[in-house]
């Protein structure tokens, strides 16, 4: 039987989405070949390509205003250096929300000046830093919108003069946002949108060819748009499995209807925590990530019986990142209300027991 997937990454993906995958491993399109197996230069995944693109900027809304969709490599941590190598000139703020905007900001003080605008740091990452200042003359500002590890959210975001980028790598496709505010995201496909190997780049294409040091093609993306994405061989099969993803992500009403869904789950979810004496959340209410939850036992001699309930449940991919401990419910696009019902459940059986 399936299990209740909550794990933060590489992350459930729909039931159909693994069947469509599978079926195209054993054979693409009635071909006679395995998706993995043949040319990314021929029609068949050239078509899979131009679709995946132009879905992710349909879905996101970003049609016809100058952003390219890319499906590249190396992952987010990637992206943490590339960003700087194509758009920090002199220098770049960024808001220090956790462990991935930690390491973007080391990545980018190899190539110039980085400006902290805000961190909340001091309290173990638990919120979201609000009220700072953005300094002029930044070459860009650069924001996570969803900590995966420590569950905050970024609600709003700040109106500024200059470029802005964002790391979506868990929250992307997940909440209804102006994502023209942004002139470039990216997104490690692993967490909401896919599996392992490939990573979406939106970029605005008037940002790019600023700065004065000379790129290593692969490092370039102009270069990934003046090729269509096929630089070089792309990961074929994470970018199939992405764009079926994002096929079933349109027929069931795009954004907006999964954004309800994902309200649902995590009010669900949070009002448990709030209501059940045996447990506290971690991250401050008015930052809490839809996607991630974080929460521990108030009484951790409680530890054993909670996880031999919970894994007795069919419940996979609980256990909390080092850095916070306890537990972090991980609700992506795929994962269904009734899973977050079947955790709740064991949440108030919990109770009854401690
Ligand atoms: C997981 C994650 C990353 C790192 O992604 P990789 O694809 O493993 O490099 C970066 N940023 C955020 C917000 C993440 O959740």
């Amino acid at each position: 039987m399936k299990k209740h997937n909550f794990s933060a990454g590489p992350c459930i993906l729909p039931q159909e989405v693994l069947l469509k995958a599978s079926e195209a491993i054993m054979d693409f399109n009635g071909s006679g070949l395995s998706l993995i197996e043949v040319s990314h230069r021929g029609k068949d995944f050239v078509d899979v390509m131009e679709n995946a693109r132009a879905l992710a900027i349909e879905l996101l809304g970003l049609e016809g205003k100058g952003y390219k969709a890319l499906y590249l490599q190396g992952g987010a941590s990637l992206e943490f250096l590339m960003v700087a190598y194509n758009l920090l000139e002199t220098k770049a703020g960024y808001l220090n929300t956790g462990t991935w905007s930690s390491k973007a900001i080391k990545e980018a003080q190899l190539f110039g000046e980085v400006i902290e605008v805000g961190s909340s740091k001091d309290e173990n990452f638990n919120y979201i830093p609000k009220g700072y200042s953005v300094p002029k003359g930044l070459d860009y500002l650069h924001l996570t919108s969803n900590n995966t590890i420590f569950g905050t959210q970024l609600k709003k975001f700040p109106k500024v003069d200059t470029t802005l980028v964002c790391d979506m790598s868990s929250d992307i496709f997940s909440r209804q946002l102006d994502y023209s505010q942004f002139d470039l995201i990216y997104a490690g496909a692993q967490k909401n949108m896919g599996p392992a190997g490939t990573t979406l780049v939106v970029v605005k294409e008037d940002i790019l060819g600023k700065v004065s040091r000379k790129i290593p093609a692969m490092l370039d993306y102009r270069i990934h748009i003046g090729k269509d994405s096929m630089f070089n061989t792309p990961s074929v099969f994470a970018v199939y499995t992405s764009l079926m993803t994002l096929k079933w992500l349109k027929d069931l009403g795009g954004i907006a209807a999964i954004e309800e869904i994902n309200d649902k789950k995590a009010q669900l979810l949070y009002s448990e925590i709030d209501l059940n004496p045996v447990f506290d959340g971690f991250a401050k209410k008015e930052d809490r990530s839809n996607m991630n939850a974080t929460f521990t036992l108030t009484n951790d001699k409680l530890k054993d019986t909670f996880d031999a309930m919970w894994k007795e449940a069919g419940i996979n991919g609980l256990n909390g990142h080092r850095s916070v401990g306890g537990y972090r419910a991980s609700m992506y696009n795929a994962l269904s209300l009734e899973s977050v019902g079947a955790l709740v459940d064991v949440m108030s059986e919990m109770e009854r027991k401690g």
